[in-house]
């Protein structure tokens, strides 16, 4: 309670004191206390676990709409910009430099009562691998697409990545302040069926707002100063005192979303026939929001949201949408999960160094629970490991934790072996049963002959295309030098260092 308090204090030490003995400070507190208490950070209920990821063309927005989509759900204090460099999830000096994300960083937070952890994925073609390592541990992701530019190539790529592990995803048309959009280049060139939930209301600098065609609402940005962070918006029902084209445009394609919708789920279908065929638009927003829900995870449509992300407009109803249609981590398959039963089994996807606290190994939890101060088995090294601290990594503090149930993403401490791509679980003994028990099925099922496996498969590495040789610059920094390419090594399984028998320099090579 003491760190949740100072947590608050932090977060609006913006404020004067004589705030926090207000009423208001009173309501912010509930409200935070609500969100970040540490039962809820502990234990968030599985269903209400969101791990996903944004894929974007570079240039398209997603640093912008990651910052908003922080800030609106109050995990940092000011709107950082990408143009300034000062954002929260471009850390690397080299991405601010350049203003590219290289690196995939999880960020934690939550939105109305739903945890979401957002695994960061690189939009630039030169760092497929990290793409793919980002996608292995997502049940969902959000496609940004710049409105005006369409389907660029990068999304492209990325899309078909995506298709390969079976990811539910949701489109972001950003830059609605720029020229209109087009919808059309996600049917032709991602080869998808965009479900399009929301209507725009006023088009390039007049973008206000969406008309949402599942609750017939208007939610109108109204800035009313240069500085409008966009936190506010209003909802209001669509009515027939409404201007005449957004009227005309929203009740046309309501029709047409609940027809498509239709065509590609049958309860809703069926409910149509039976209760709604004479008026489609008595159909309950809630049904329409189910059958989307079921479209969306069944991979058969793509729902499209709208927005301008600069301009502070449409970010709170994509968090509402990733929320209602993307996957709780346990309607996800994985297939060897099941070998394991209740007993844990994680996956390292990444590993940091830290100065402090050494090597902070990042793990999606598939069954069982992590807890803190305890042994865990290291499959690929066939080690034990002891982690000292479990973390949650919230965007503004790492929250300590005792133990973190499956479905989540952790950052551990004290994990000095593993390598990015490891299958971490409770025992060796564990990981024997799970073999036995793989074996057992393989034997008695139609896969006879196979060897089921108990590894969660790693990245694929593709072969070094960068080489180069390194000396240090004295013979004292040797030991540094070993140290930190042995880092780099657990850190990126595409960097491959040996030592060159002739000249004794060390050889680095590096795949894209
Ligand atoms: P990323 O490369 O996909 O992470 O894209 P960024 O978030 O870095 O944004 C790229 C550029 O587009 C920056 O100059 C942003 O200020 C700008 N940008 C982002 N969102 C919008 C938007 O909604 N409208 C406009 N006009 N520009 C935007």
């Amino acid at each position: 309670r003491c760190r949740v308090s100072s947590h608050i204090k932090r977060q609006y030490s913006f404020l004067p004191d004589s705030y926090f003995y207000s009423s208001f400070f009173y309501s912010i507190h509930m409200l935070i206390d609500e969100v970040k208490s540490l039962r809820t950070v502990v234990n968030p209920d599985i269903s209400k676990i969101r791990n996903i990821g944004i894929m974007a063309h570079i240039d398209a927005g997603k640093t912008t709409t990651t910052e908003r989509m922080l800030y609106y759900s109050g995990y940092i204090r000011a709107l950082g910009d990408v143009d300034d460099g000062d954002t929260v999830t471009d850390f690397m000096a080299q991405e601010r430099e350049r203003g590219i994300t290289i690196q995939s960083a999880a960020v934690t937070f939550d939105w109305k009562s739903h945890r979401i952890n957002l695994i960061d994925t690189p939009g630039h073609v030169d760092f497929t691998l990290e793409v793919e390592r980002a996608l292995r541990v997502l049940d969902g992701a959000v496609a940004v697409f710049d409105a005006s530019a369409g389907v660029e190539a990068q999304t492209l790529t990325v899309w078909r990545q995506a298709e390969k592990h079976h990811v539910p995803c949701i489109c972001f048309l950003n830059k609605m302040d720029n020229l209109g959009f087009s919808i059309q280049s996600i049917r032709d060139k991602l080869k998808a069926n965009p479900v399009l939930l929301q209507t725009p209301i006023g088009s390039g600098k007049n973008f206000t707002g969406v008309v949402d065609l599942i609750t017939n609402q208007k939610l109108i940005w109204k800035q009313k100063s240069v500085g409008d962070d966009g936190r506010a918006y209003e909802v209001k029902p669509l009515n027939e005192l409404d201007d005449a084209a957004v009227l005309q445009e929203a009740k046309g394609a309501r029709s047409a979303l609940i027809e498509q919708v239709a065509d590609l789920d049958d309860e809703f279908a069926e409910l149509l026939l039976n209760d709604f065929i004479e008026n489609l638009d008595a159909v309950p927003s809630i049904k329409l929001q189910a059958a989307v829900r079921r479209v969306t995870l069944a991979r058969k449509g793509v729902p499209v949201l709208l927005g301008s992300s600069l301009k502070n407009k449409g970010v709170q109803p994509l968090l509402d949408a990733i929320t209602a249609y993307l996957p709780a981590p346990n309607e996800r398959h994985h297939d060897l999960v099941q070998w394991y039963k209740d007993d844990l089994c994680a996956l390292a996807f990444k590993v940091l160094h830290d100065k402090q606290r050494g090597p902070l190994v990042f793990l999606r939890i598939y069954s069982g629970t992590l807890k803190a101060q305890t042994a865990v088995h290291n499959i690929n090294r066939n080690s034990i490991e002891r982690m000292s601290r479990l973390l949650v990594p919230f965007a503004d503090q790492h929250v300590e934790i005792p133990s973190m149930p499956a479905g989540n993403i952790a950052l551990t401490v004290g994990l000095k072996q593993t390598v990015t791509g490891d299958t971490i679980v409770l025992s060796k003994a564990s990981a024997a049963a799970a073999a036995r028990r793989a074996q057992n099925k393989a034997d008695t099922g139609k896969k006879r002959g196979e060897h089921a496996s108990v590894i969660l498969s790693g990245v694929e590495v593709p072969d070094p295309v960068f080489f180069c040789t390194i000396e240090p610059p004295t013979m004292a920094k040797q030991a540094d030098l070993e140290n930190a390419l042995n880092c780099l090594q657990r850190e990126d399984p595409s960097l491959k260092v040996r030592v060159d028998p002739d000249s004794g320099q060390k050889c680095r090579h590096t795949a894209p």
